[in-house]
């Protein structure tokens, strides 16, 4: 990946239903709008393609919410822009976020014929009782369906979204759904514990005492990666697996720090020193773009040494980790490598293979 290489983010904030652990911006019962909404996101792309000038977008991400609302043809018509305006590589990644509910065959017949390569798919849980609990529409069998469109309209270069550490959820259950994942032949799986962001329905069910977060998911985060690895994948980011070659292009460029255009609704955006996000309101973003191309609400500068702090951070939850030629050295870093947390060789600073499920205590310390 050279040093002008990009990444494209268009944000879809449509759902069917908000899930109660979710902190997404992602809105239900605006799915009335996806046409217009499209069309903005269209006259974004537009108006600011001047600003990848010179850069090759090596990948473009359909993320949400839930982009699978979407019909094929507004894919088609915002990938046909994306020709249009930005220097795409002719190897260029394309993912679609889907949730089972959301996933037939015409649609993915549909994506597959507009360009999109790389379909990401929010599983979950295949447990119907912790789907109930998250809040989820699908059940699991709508889920080993939805799998069994998305290869046989053919995707091969799938991903699926689990969760641990789910309330009342065992170990053994967890590692039997890994086991079922895996026979489904996907080149990349995320695997996320549950965490309660504070403005969510589930901080108010944990407060209510409704339910009762886990306190041992490093027990899951070290059988999942046990599992997984019998299974050929590799461990690459603290959350994500993949077969190799099967890493996803596009989130890789977030943690290598590599520029990217946020498009929509609340993106975010990180353009050379320059990083800025849109508003949020599906309304005020598409009045916005239709009176100006542009509907950044907060923008900043990034200082050298905010750059270099950030490339640490982001680089640690590789497990290469990062060059240390982009980061400053400090007595802190010198301390953790000293205290066995951190590791140097090659030219990088990564996290010892028995602190690296515990990054967090590690940046705290940095
Ligand atoms: S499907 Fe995803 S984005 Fe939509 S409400 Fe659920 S967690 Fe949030």
């Amino acid at each position: 990946m050279g040093k002008s290489s990009a990444g494209v983010y268009i944000h879809i904030p449509f759902c069917r239903r908000k899930c109660v652990y979710c902190d997404f911006h992602s809105v239900p019962g605006r799915e009335t709008v996806i046409g217009d909404y499209v069309d903005s996101v269209i006259g974004e792309i537009r108006e600011n393609a001047g600003l990848l000038k010179g850069k090759e977008v090596v990948s473009l991400f359909f993320g949400g919410g839930t982009p699978s609302l979407l019909e094929p043809r507004h894919v088609g018509r915002i990938l046909d822009a994306c020709a249009r305006y930005f220097h795409c590589a002719s190897s260029m990644e394309i993912s679609i976020e889907a949730n089972p509910e959301s996933v037939t065959v015409p649609r993915f017949r549909g994506y597959k014929k507009a360009g999109v390569n790389r379909v990401s798919v929010g599983i979950q849980s295949l447990d119907d009782d912790s789907l109930a609990l998250l809040g989820r529409i699908h059940t699991a069998d709508k889920a080993r369906r939805s799998v069994d469109v998305i290869f046989n309209t053919g995707f091969a270069n799938v991903s699926a979204d689990l969760m641990f550490a789910l309330p009342g959820q065992s170990l053994d259950k967890w590692i039997t759904q890994l086991e079922e994942v895996v026979t489904w032949n996907l080149v990349h799986l995320s695997c996320y514990e549950l965490t309660v962001g504070p403005s969510t329905r589930l901080a108010g069910m944990v407060s209510s005492g409704e339910i009762t977060p886990r306190g041992d998911n490093l027990e899951f985060f070290k059988a999942t990666e046990k599992t997984l690895g019998k299974h050929g994948f590799s461990h690459y980011e603290i959350s994500n697996y993949a077969i190799p070659g099967g890493e996803c292009v596009h989130n890789l460029g977030y943690w290598l720090y590599r520029d990217y255009l946020g498009v929509g609704a609340g993106a975010h955006s990180k353009i050379s020193s320059r990083r800025w996000a849109n508003v949020k309101s599906i309304g005020g973003y598409m009045t916005r773009i239709a009176k100006s191309g542009k509907a950044v609400y907060r923008s900043e500068t990034l200082l050298p040494e905010t750059t270099r702090y950030e490339k640490l951070m982001l680089g640690l939850r590789l497990k290469d980790g990062v060059l240390e030629r982009d980061i400053s050295p400090s007595p802190e870093l010198d301390a953790l490598v000293s205290e066995g947390w951190l590791k140097r060789s090659s030219g990088k600073i990564r996290a010892s293979d028995r602190h690296w499920p515990l990054l967090n205590s590690v940046l705290e310390r940095l």
